[in-house]
């Protein structure tokens, strides 16, 4: 048998609950004919919702032997959520997916069908469309995107989402990445192994409305760059650089004016020259530093130095399953 895990952070979603749950028993009926080794576990983590959706979980939980569900102390945020879920779901296979039904259920079997081949370790959805978004958020997105696609090593997919379907093995390598400040879509790239991504057309909420504000992703979006990249700590290096190439200029300007005209004013020209030298030394030592800090920053998050995919211990194991 294999144990298919089903993590759901929640957060005040007392009108979607009673939906999402219709939904997935559905789907998880359907895979059960299809997949008759499948058995599932439904993860609720309740992030201190101020609703009654811990009311919901609790009379869930008391008439469904497969639903289980964490509640926080506190709102803790969607990333708290997502690690207490991987942490103590059990599966062989484990999905993170929204309460909202915009992580449509209906994708289930097909990301099950990729990841159970052993081809993949991860099956995704990547909208190729914002429709029902502002003009404004979208081009904020893209933006963003580009930019963190630019300063960062680590591949971040535009329209990829927390909708994952993901093996064991990936899950207890996101579970070795300890840090505080978790900006998921950055750590599933991280971690690698093979993703298969699934396109979709954006789907709109049938219920409730979402938490983020506008500020709220533009706060978001600064926790991924300053969790992936450390281009601005490199910013004061560049610009104590340039400064000193000024001064250098100045300086050329200085001399010429010295030998061409001899009795010209040059203590304008001397201060600037002193001036501009002094200050881009100094950003410049600032950014030294800066690239120390980085180092130890990240050296501070204790992220894993590799992860194995496959051994020919597995491999064997694997072939031996197939047979
Ligand atoms: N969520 C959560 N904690 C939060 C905010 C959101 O657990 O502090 C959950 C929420 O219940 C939903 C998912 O995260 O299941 C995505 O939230 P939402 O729909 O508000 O975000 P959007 O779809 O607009 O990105
Ligand atoms: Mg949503």
């Amino acid at each position: 048998m294999k144990l298919l895990s089903i993590i759901v952070p929640c957060y005040n979603e007392e009108e979607v609950l009673p939906l999402f749950y219709d939904e997935i028993r559905k789907v998880m009926a359907q895979m059960q004919e299809t997949y008759p080794e499948l058995c599932f576990e439904l993860l609720f983590i309740d992030d201190g919702s101020k609703d009654k959706t811990l009311e919901i979980l609790r009379s869930m939980s008391l008439a469904d032997k497969q639903v289980r569900y964490i509640s926080f102390s506190r709102n803790f945020g969607k990333e708290a959520g997502m690690y207490a879920g991987l942490e103590n779901s059990k599966g062989d296979f484990v999905v993170v997916m929204d309460a909202d039904l915009q992580h449509p259920p209906a994708f289930l079997p097909q990301m099950y069908s990729y990841v159970r081949s052993g081809e993949y370790d991860c099956a995704t959805t990547r909208r190729v469309s914002r429709k029902g978004e502002s003009k404004l958020r979208s081009f904020f997105a893209r933006t963003f995107y580009k930019l963190m696609n630019k300063i960062s090593q680590t591949e971040i997919v535009d329209g990829a989402q927390d909708f994952r379907f993901m093996t064991r093995q990936m899950v207890d390598a996101i579970l070795q990445m300890h840090e505080y400040n978790r900006f998921s879509k950055g750590i599933f790239s991280w971690v690698g192994f093979k993703t298969r991504y699934i396109e979709y057309e954006n789907v709109e909420r049938p219920a409730g409305t979402s938490s983020w504000s506008f500020w709220g992703l533009f706060r978001y979006s600064l926790e991924g760059i300053f969790a992936f990249s450390t281009a601005p700590l490199s910013f004061a290096v560049l610009v104590g650089v340039l400064i000193c190439l000024i001064s250098l200029v100045l300086l050329i300007l200085f001399v010429v004016k010295a030998v061409i005209v001899p009795d010209a004013d040059l203590r304008f020209l001397a201060a600037l020259c002193i001036l501009s030298l002094l200050s881009g030394l100094q950003l410049f030592s600032i950014g030294i530093l800066g690239q120390y800090l980085s180092k130890t920053y990240m050296e501070s998050k204790h992220r894993p130095i590799y992860l194995t995919r496959e051994t020919e211990k597995t491999y064997r194991s694997r072939q031996g399953e197939g047979q």
